[in-house]
């Protein structure tokens, strides 16, 4: 058995760290690694890794979409996103899995103490990972999700994908965003503002003060451990979250699906996080 991520960049990803530890804690010799897979050779790895004892893999970009139509089997929450981060060997069927959505929500009632359920959401993006993040929102029973974008057709097309109609398509402008923040018990965001090598930021964050005190800030980004927005919200009083436990959450969710059993979330994601830690000091 071995396990995989794959992807173009790849090289810099955390998964063969945070996987490592969690195999290594429960005393499994199973080795994970990163390869590197163009765009255009999705075909020639799967063959490659079913006759190389590849019984699992993580992927990351350029490949979460383009796998879809090359796997035997979607599970159903992947199908909805229309994405894989998790691909497994089963009776020799690959079979893919989407983590990020239930990462997210597993991180927020973990790390935050926020069940999104009966809550009403402002989420900023509409990408690919706002996509998974906004449909488990729906799933958990948020009782609205505001999906504000910069781009609103790219909004309106991913509240169009939410079987439960819970999500709403918004603007992101300055005037929007404080309108439906002020209806709002959490912000999430999904946009690539404030991580480490955008060149842009959020022009204003007006938005924050138009928040119930009592609001939770969730930032994807990672890197920074701490973005503008949640330096911003932390200096308001407001309960912050960056995209780390996610990464962990959707990590330990894809190892359940590898070794096809249950974990304890818990304890891997504290091994994971623990040697993420290690290696930042
Ligand atoms: P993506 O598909 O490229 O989507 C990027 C989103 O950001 C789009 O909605 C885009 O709006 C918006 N955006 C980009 N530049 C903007 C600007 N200048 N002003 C306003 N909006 C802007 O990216 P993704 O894969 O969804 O990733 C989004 C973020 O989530 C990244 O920072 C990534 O690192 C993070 N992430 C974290 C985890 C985790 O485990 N913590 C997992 C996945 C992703 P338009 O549609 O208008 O272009």
């Amino acid at each position: 058995m071995r396990l995989q991520v794959i992807g173009d960049p790849v090289l810099h990803s955390k998964s063969p760290v945070i996987h490592g530890a969690m195999l290594g804690a429960l005393g499994l010799d199973i080795p994970y690694s990163a390869h590197v897979v163009r765009r255009g050779e999705l075909s020639e790895y799967l063959a490659w890794a079913r006759e190389n004892g590849v019984t699992g893999f993580n992927a990351t970009m350029p490949h979460k979409e383009d796998l879809i139509p090359l796997l035997d089997e979607i599970d159903p929450a992947a199908k909805a996103v229309g994405a894989v981060n998790t691909v497994c060997l089963r009776g020799g069927k690959w079979i893919g899995f989407n983590t990020d959505g239930a990462g997210a929500v597993a991180a927020l009632k973990d790390s935050l103490g926020i069940d999104p359920s009966g809550l009403t959401v402002t989420l900023l993006g509409a990408g690919g990972a706002a996509k998974a993040v906004a449909l488990a929102l729906s799933q958990a029973e948020a009782e609205r999700v505001f999906v504000c974008n910069r781009t609103l057709s790219r909004a309106e097309e991913l509240c169009a994908h939410d079987p439960l109609g819970h999500l709403s398509s918004a603007g992101f402008d300055a005037d929007t965003l404080r309108r439906v923040a002020e209806q709002s018990q959490l912000l999430v965001n999904c946009t690539n503002l404030g991580m480490e090598g955008c060149p842009h930021q959020f022009e204003d964050f007006s938005f924050l003060d138009a928040l119930p005190p009592d609001a939770g800030i969730f930032d994807l980004i990672y890197h920074p451990a701490e973005t503008e927005l949640l330096s911003q919200a932390r200096r308001r009083g407001l309960r912050t979250l960056n995209g780390l436990p996610m990464l962990v959450n959707q990590a330990v969710l894809a190892l359940e699906h590898f070794l096809d059993r249950p974990l304890d979330r818990r304890a891997m994601a504290g091994a994971a996080t623990d040697a993420l830690l290690f290696l930042e000091s």
